[in-house]
């Protein structure tokens, strides 16, 4: 079985992760940008990050015959300064041009709070003047519906958007629906403390069927693992889908989604 896990931030992993990830049969993975732990004082900071993404990440995956893509952005968290978000945002255009670069994400809403929304805009009127895909997330918990509906109405006000060129991340039962409705893809991230178990995504497998969803694992700093991909394949597999059903969920679905950009390109020993 090949894997891609479409959302995972190897920045916080240890390399056994990587040694995991390649026997399991992990072909490729994108790391968006995300919120370290703490909130970063400089932009500088960020271009450090930027740099590590995009520079040493790919080379550290290489190692294990891993493809490695990312993302660009200021996430949602600390979007609340909004100086210091304006200030990332303009460096970002240097980084989409690099080879492994997907395009912006994970933007989105935290506490759905005003800053939030006018960084979420002003990094969507980006992604939409360069021509490049969107990764979304959605906040947590209590404020995840209400946090889902404002992106997606933002989304699909600025006609300059393709829903298929967007992927709404940590979908759930109360929210999948939003983003599936208007033809955007869908991400069900397995994160047993606080998103989805293997068994709750399987049941959105067999609820909603397999077009335009994928599933990751979000592995970061908390409680977190690129196993729990491969959990929801053993539990989806187990009540007896077709090989090309799931396939469909764990591999060709996040390449179809990826292949929009001209950077994605699998090895021909992947592929
Ligand atoms: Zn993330």
């Amino acid at each position: 079985m090949r894997y891609i896990d479409p959302h995972i931030h190897c920045i916080s992993r240890t390399t056994d992760d990587y040694i995991f990830m390649a026997r399991a049969g992990v072909v490729a993975v994108s790391e968006p940008a995300f919120w370290a732990g703490f909130d970063r004082t400089t932009v500088e900071s960020f271009y450090d990050y930027f740099r590590h993404l995009t520079d040493y990440e790919p080379l550290r995956a290489a190692k294990y015959g891993i493809q490695h893509y990312s993302w660009m952005c200021i996430n949602a968290k600390e979007a609340e300064n909004v100086t210091l978000s304006r200030e990332v945002i303009k460096i970002i255009p240097e980084f989409l041009d690099r080879p492994t670069v997907l395009g912006i994400g994970e933007i989105g809403l935290n506490k759905n709070t005003r800053n939030e929304i006018t960084i979420f805009e002003e990094h969507v009127d980006l992604a939409a003047r360069t021509n490049q895909l969107i990764l979304i997330h959605t906040p947590h918990l209590e404020d995840k519906h209400k946090g889902t509906a404002i992106i997606t109405s933002i989304l699909k006000n600025d006609k300059r958007i393709k829903p298929e060129r967007v992927l709404i991340d940590h979908c759930e039962e109360q929210t999948i629906r939003l983003a599936r409705d208007a033809g955007f893809w869908c991400g069900l991230t397995i994160y047993p403390v606080s998103k989805v178990t293997p068994q709750r995504g399987a049941d959105l497998l067999e609820i909603y069927g397999t077009d335009k969803i994928m599933v990751n694992s979000a592995s970061d700093w908390g409680e977190s693992g690129p196993q729990y991909l491969m959990d929801t394949c053993l539990e989806y597999t187990r009540r007896g889908h077709a090989r090309a059903d799931i396939e469909k969920v764990f591999f060709d679905n996040p390449a179809r989604f990826f292949a929009q950009s001209p950077k994605w390109k699998l090895d021909a020993n992947s592929a």
